[in-house]
């Protein structure tokens, strides 16, 4: 439900005033949509904003308020919003029809841009999104090894399938969550995040292990990041124990280098997952990896092994408007410098929010790798200085962990001062974010620090 009830809040009052529209329109969005919403992570209280349009690194509300936009489609939008060869791309397919039933030739120019960019990637599959990419992963592994079980890891995230809802953020013991049933989280081994003695131990323990998978900059795309060599020595374990080893690149791909984290780390996984940046900001997805593995799909193939094929249909896999823009998007992330500059925006920017929570003294601290912009606020008060704060010291437990309703208060003072941070709280810089934006960004975040000081929440 909308929250139409009034706080003291000034900070919420100020959104509230700036926001009449959206606030209007989240009451009637409350009488169709649980909270009022369509996806949790857009979950805001008292309301999230309604937007219009989008533009480069920009985005403007139903009231006219203009943001800066650090949500970035999610992460699909590395390149920033309407990017106009993208945006060519993806009209020209549109005006040829949006469903043919059939094969078509953008789908085949897509798959060849996966293959050019990605090490692992003799075969693409495309699917819809990366939470079917992760489901069909896993079940191409299992029909690939014969086994059943999937060793996963605490706080990485894969989408929202039956088997990768517990341990991303809440049942960290592993039990299932609401309307899943027991029988599935029984095939799960969820395991400390970067643990590589516990991967070991697992794999030693149990010889029905199909696969391994994990989010390859750490947790919640490097809220909780594992230790330099973690994913070689990954890489060994598996490979000695013949289990395979997925990377879940939904995020990664295309973002941390053109061929993703596997390209930046040198370490080649047997399958990997995309979605987002892949099909250039529409919906989309794909499996690529080994030849053999994904043999499993080939019906020639499939009946030449001896084995039953993998099924696998889907009315939206591989659509011409997605392939479209798809392989646009990655024609110029592979050609230019698109992943360098976004990394250099939030390596500019997370010291400079550093020296604005030391400015306050608010014992919070930014970090994050790549892209990513990552806030932790500290709920416990640890004594920490954020200059030299490093995550490794600290528990996934803790890092997790945030008061929401502060987190909230936060999100709306960014806006209020014209910026929007996702939820986590943090962010991705995309290509699109200049040097007048990241100053606009610190000065927004000493605004809101200083909002929330004032209203006694620091
Ligand atoms: N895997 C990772 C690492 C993700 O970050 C996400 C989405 O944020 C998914 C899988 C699920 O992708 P989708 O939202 O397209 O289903």
């Amino acid at each position: 439900m909308a929250d139409t009830t009034l706080s003291n809040s000034r900070i919420e009052a100020a959104y509230r005033e700036r926001t009449r529209e959206s606030g209007r329109l989240a009451t009637e969005a409350a009488e169709c949509l649980p909270s009022g919403i369509t996806h949790d992570s857009r979950y805001l209280r008292p309301y999230g904003i309604y937007v219009e349009r989008a533009e480069g690194a920009r985005k403007w509300d139903v009231d006219g308020n203009e943001y800066l936009d650090f949500f970035g489609g999610h992460g699909a939008l590395l390149l920033g919003h309407n990017h106009p060869e993208v945006l060519a791309a993806m009209r020209a397919a549109l005006e040829q029809g949006t469903h043919f039933g059939a094969n078509h030739a953008l789908e085949v120019r897509w798959a060849q841009a996966v293959k050019d960019l990605v090490p692992c990637a003799e075969k693409v599959r495309f699917t819809a999104s990366g939470t079917e990419a992760t489901h069909l992963a896993l079940r191409l592994a299992r029909a690939h090894s014969g086994r059943d079980k999937l060793i996963r890891f605490k706080t990485h995230f894969h989408g929202w399938h039956d088997h990768m809802t517990s341990g991303y953020h809440s049942h960290f013991d592993g039990t299932p969550t609401a309307g899943v049933v027991a029988g599935v989280t029984d095939s799960i081994i969820l395991l400390p995040p970067g643990d590589i003695d516990a991967v070991r131990a697992a794999l030693a323990a149990h010889d029905d292990i199909a696969a391994v998978i994990l989010e390859p900059t750490g947790g919640s795309f490097g809220m909780v990041p594992h230790g330099d060599g973690f994913l070689g020595a990954l890489r060994e374990v598996t490979a000695a124990a013949g289990v395979l080893l997925i990377f879940d690149e939904v995020i990664t791909g295309f973002r941390v280098a053109p061929g993703g984290a596997q390209a930046h780390y040198g370490v080649t996984p047997d399958l990997a997952t995309f979605a987002k940046i892949l099909a250039g900001g529409l919906p989309g997805g794909a499996v690529a990896g080994r030849r053999d593995i994904l043999d499993g799909l080939d019906f020639a193939a499939a009946k030449k092994s001896g084995r039953e094929k993998v099924d696998h249909p889907g009315t939206f896999n591989a659509n011409p408007v997605s392939a479209a823009a798809g392989a646009a998007a990655l024609g110029i992330v592979g050609t230019t410098d698109a992943c360098r500059r976004a990394h250099e925006s939030a390596a500019t920017l997370r010291p400079r929010l550093n020296a604005a929570l030391a400015a306050q003294e608010v014992p919070w601290a930014v970090y994050g790798s790549f892209s990513g912009i990552q806030i932790f606020t500290n709920p416990h008060n640890l004594a920490i200085d954020p200059a030299t704060f490093d995550p490794l010291d600290h528990s996934y437990q803790v890092l997790k962990e945030s008061r929401p309703e502060l987190v909230h208060k936060l999100r709306l003072a960014m806006m209020v001062n014209g910026v929007d941070f996702a939820p986590w709280p943090g962010g991705m810089t995309s290509a699109a974010h200049d040097e007048a934006d990241l100053d606009l960004t610190v000065a927004a975040f000493e605004e809101a620090l200083a909002m929330l000081k004032r209203e006694g929440e620091l």
